[in-house]
């Protein structure tokens, strides 16, 4: 058995029932074994096995009070899976689904995604099966304070930054920085995603949207191409999904399609931007309001349809993990579609993506496509520590050229192991060189 074989069965074995958790790292792996066959540095240096555990794992009881008086349990997590090349860096998420294997998988993805960015940030996920929805502001504010009193022990900003995700934006990040100040007595950098005028940075809450669209911008004028005209249909209606909208169409793209997890709109005209804003970011409702507003969309309910059958150019799966299936990747090459980019983490499974390359249509990874958000969290913490704070136009001119950066680097990786335009092979591999050289050079830790 090789190498790459061997540690796959010793995950299978170990961390059997991690489904996520295994889906990522045999993904990353199955792409390694290219480089990693061809030197027996890694297997020597056990250099696989300590990638693939994390350095440590936190679980946690998380009490707290709601509006009716009743006290309420739930589980908290923090994975620092991997800091050879910096702070452990990424985001929390609040979603019922959340366990072990999801934070794992988002940590483990998390490593490559931050070696791509060529920031010096080290890999790390966390959350809680709490459920923000349906919440007060009061039981969302005692929930926050409680998870920090536990988290805030084990982070900091030399040690482990976390930043937002899936049901948790500006909101929880200030009640959760309000409560650790208080624990520490400090006012620094310790989470990223913070309020503009008390440390947060320009630029971050579109960043990760922005830089999905700029990547595949950069991608489409290496064809001679643009987003002019082009029919995109997104996935998902909150931060990501938003700006990957706000930025396409400001390039000439027409929206025609989002959705939230009860069902989708298709609006054939183009999706008006500032209802979805309205709908999802202020009132915190959901998305079938939006046909009630504009009566030329038509919505349909998840139970009922998939918003991939919906003919387009570029599809952008911005929700959750594993939301693009393999019959939806059939439909949507054989609709036409040319580009798909991932905004969120792992929403496409490993047979989907496989069928995505197979039939040239450029598939963009999240680790790569979605890297421009944890890229300008690292600009935020710069801006911390240097108690300074950049113009949006700065901070925007400093994501184009993280993105345009990872696009050439996952290129030229591609091409030089033999697989141009393969941009999964391009990002594990080269995401994986600078983190193996940094974990070589350090010895066994
Ligand atoms: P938000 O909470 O702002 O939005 C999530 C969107 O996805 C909502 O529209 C939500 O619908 C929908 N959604 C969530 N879970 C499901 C589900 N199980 N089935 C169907 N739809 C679902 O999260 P973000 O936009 O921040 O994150 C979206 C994705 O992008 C995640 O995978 C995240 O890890 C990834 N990502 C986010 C970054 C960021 O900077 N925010 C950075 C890099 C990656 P509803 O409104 O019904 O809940």
């Amino acid at each position: 058995m090789g190498y790459i074989d061997n540690i796959i069965s010793i995950i299978e074995k170990k961390d059997a029932g991690q489904v996520e958790f295994l889906q990522a790292a045999k993904e990353v792996l199955d792409s390694l074994r290219i480089i990693v066959d061809q030197d027996s540095t890694y297997e020597k240096a056990g250099l696989l096995e300590r990638l693939i555990e994390p350095e440590r794992a936190v679980v946690f009881r998380v009490p707290w009070v709601d509006d009716s008086g009743k006290t309420q349990v739930n589980r908290g997590f923090r994975v620092q899976f991997n800091s050879a090349i910096g702070p452990y860096k990424g985001g929390l998420r609040f979603h019922p689904s959340v366990n072990l294997s999801i934070i794992k998988f988002l940590g483990f993805e998390q490593i490559f995604k931050n070696s791509l960015t060529g920031m010096p940030i080290g890999g790390g996920k966390g959350g809680s099966d709490f459920d923000p929805k349906g919440k007060s502001d009061n039981e969302v504010m005692h929930f926050c304070q409680s998870f920090i009193t536990e988290l805030y022990r084990h982070i900091g900003p030399d040690t482990d930054v976390p930043a937002g995700d899936i049901g948790v934006g500006g909101r929880e990040i200030g009640f959760m920085y309000g409560q650790y100040k208080r624990l520490v007595n400090k006012f620094e950098g310790v989470l990223t995603g913070k309020g503009i005028g008390w440390g947060g940075s320009l630029a971050r809450t579109e960043a990760t949207g922005y830089g999905l669209v700029y990547i595949i911008d950069e991608y489409l004028k290496s064809k001679k191409d643009g987003f002019k005209g082009k029919k995109v249909a997104i996935s998902g209606s909150g931060n990501v999904a938003i700006f990957a909208a706000e930025k396409a169409s400001s390039l000439g793209a027409v929206i025609i399609s989002m959705t939230d997890s009860n069902g989708f709109i298709y609006d054939k005209d183009g999706i008006n931007l500032d209802t979805i804003k309205e709908i999802k970011l202020i009132k915190r409702e959901r998305l079938s309001k939006y046909a009630e507003v504009h009566k030329s969309s038509v919505y349909t309910d998840a139970e009922k349809g998939r918003v991939w059958d919906i003919p387009c150019d570029i599809a952008l799966p911005c929700a959750t993990q594993n939301e693009l299936l393999l019959d939806d990747a059939k439909k949507l090459a054989a609709n036409g579609c040319r580009v798909v980019g991932e905004g969120a983490n792992m929403p496409t499974s490993l047979d989907a993506t496989e069928y995505l390359i197979g039939n040239s249509v450029a598939f963009f990874p999240g680790k790569a496509a979605n890297a421009g958000g944890v890229a300008t969290s690292a600009l935020e913490m710069c801006q911390n520590s240097a108690r300074l704070s950049w113009s949006f136009e700065e901070v925007d001119q400093k994501l184009k050229n993280i993105m345009t950066g990872i696009f050439n680097n996952i290129d030229n990786a591609a091409k030089e192991y033999g697989k141009p335009g393969n941009f999964v092979l391009g990002a594990n591999i080269a995401g994986f060189k600078k983190v193996a050289k940094a974990m070589l050079d350090q010895g066994v830790i």
